[in-house]
């Protein structure tokens, strides 16, 4: 295959260049490839980068396919510009050994047209009690994850960061103390009271986050945060990193968005775990990314059914969804508005995914990966979840106007998403 007219971006500035893809990889890049390929695509002057990773997916299969399944989730992805993700482990079976991960790895071969790479459980069936089959499902799985739920008891999240460290796995975390939830349902502050809905404390995940960054110094094991949103969570990891602690972390597209004042009404679309907390902690978010404290963007991609979703806050399931806007949505709020650099924003989306994971992806250079997305920075859409890939619907963002938009994915070295209607074959 051969993609002509290509802007990459190169050390901050934009450069045209051909690229030629043989199977798997990108064989060449340069000025003016001129050989005759029957796979020839003209891009026409977009732009072109290395494929989007997603460490945080909820792809539902096997067990909850009223919600998802792989095969629309990865459809999802792909058209989002997403070429690899990781899949939480809470489903049915939960990946906690390798009978049950096989499961899912099956229903992957089958229906995916990107590559995704399974969270194993840290416990079994996720109840935070006895460790998982860890050693056996090593190699087959990215990290190991409780997501959903926190790791309650300390030990055993330290026997779990011992045993990723003789692996060498990352330990990767959802963090929400138990006792510390109140009983809430939206972030704790002045929205809630004002909405009359109990709320979550800011310190029902920072301390646990305190608590993990402490003990993983102890099992030295890399220590990755999911979904940060509280400014006490970002200021623990500053720390930890300063103190030369192996901890990384992720902020969401919908937390670096939105903050609790946005929530006008009481309305599902807006649940989400963590909440969208105050105007502080998003402005805390905004500077730890800028200052290399947050590592980098995943979408905690979640869906649900609508019947999930529209019985108000407290009663609606948590998450909403994201494959499918996350890349305009942040290039139209953050770039446009010169807040992030276009580079650093697709570094936050790959490149850096792939280096703190130590995975060969994220790099459109030759010989790595052909995993790439093609996006047309000026074309605009309006988001209509009606006409998502993805089987969930369930997002707050409906009707907002974005621009960016991907037009063709490729992932492994073939088409996973393409809009014919802005790209010719
Ligand atoms: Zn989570």
């Amino acid at each position: 295959m051969l993609l002509k007219n290509c802007k990459i971006l190169k050390n901050g500035k934009f450069k045209k260049v051909d690229i030629l893809i043989k199977d798997d990889k990108i064989e060449k890049i340069s000025e003016n490839i001129d050989i005759a390929d029957e796979n020839t695509i003209d891009v026409k002057n977009k732009f072109v980068t290395a494929g989007f990773i997603d460490a945080h997916v909820h792809w539902r299969e096997p067990g909850f396919s009223k919600k998802e399944t792989v095969y629309t989730a990865s459809r999802a992805a792909a058209r989002g510009g997403f070429t690899t993700v990781m899949t939480m482990p809470n489903l049915n079976p939960v990946p906690d050994s390798i009978e049950t991960l096989n499961k899912q790895l099956e229903l992957i071969k089958k229906d995916s047209v990107i590559r995704a790479i399974p969270y194993g459980a840290i416990t079994k069936e996720e109840y935070g009690r006895e460790l998982s089959d860890m050693e056996a499902i090593a190699s087959d799985v990215f990290a190991f994850t409780d997501d959903g739920r926190g790791v309650q008891n300390a030990n055993v999240m330290y026997e779990a960061m011992l045993m990723g460290a003789k692996l060498n796995k990352a330990i990767v975390a959802h963090c929400e103390d138990n006792s510390l939830i109140r009983g809430g349902a939206m972030h704790e502050g002045k929205r809630s009271v004002e909405l009359g809905i109990k709320g979550i404390p800011s310190i029902c995940e920072s301390t646990q986050i305190a608590r993990d960054i402490l003990l993983a110094e102890a099992a030295n094991c890399h220590y990755h945060v999911c979904h940060i949103s509280a400014k006490e969570s970002v200021r623990a990891v500053r720390e930890g990193k300063q103190n030369g602690i192996k901890v990384t972390c992720e902020v969401t597209p919908h937390h670096l968005l939105s903050c609790d004042e946005d929530i006008k009404e009481d309305n599902g679309m807006w649940k989400m775990n963590p909440p969208l907390r105050s105007r502080e902690d998003r402005n805390a978010l905004i500077v730890g990314i800028l200052d290399g404290t947050i590592d980098i963007i995943a979408t905690d991609h979640a869906p649900h059914t609508m019947e999930e979703k529209i019985r108000g806050i407290e009663k609606s399931s948590f998450g909403i969804v994201g494959s499918e806007t996350a890349f305009a949505q942040l290039y139209t709020k953050f770039v446009k508005t010169d807040i992030f650099s276009l580079e650093l924003l697709v570094k936050l989306m790959s490149e850096n995914v792939a280096k703190i994971f130590d995975l060969p992806y994220g790099k459109l250079e030759e010989n790595s990966f052909a995993d790439i997305v093609v996006i047309d920075l000026e074309k605009e859409m309006t988001i209509n979840p009606k006409e998502f890939l993805s089987k969930g619907r369930n997002t707050p963002y409906a009707n907002e106007k974005i621009s960016g938009i991907s037009v063709l994915t490729i992932s492994n070295g073939k088409i996973a998403y393409i809009d014919e209607e802005e790209i010719n074959l």
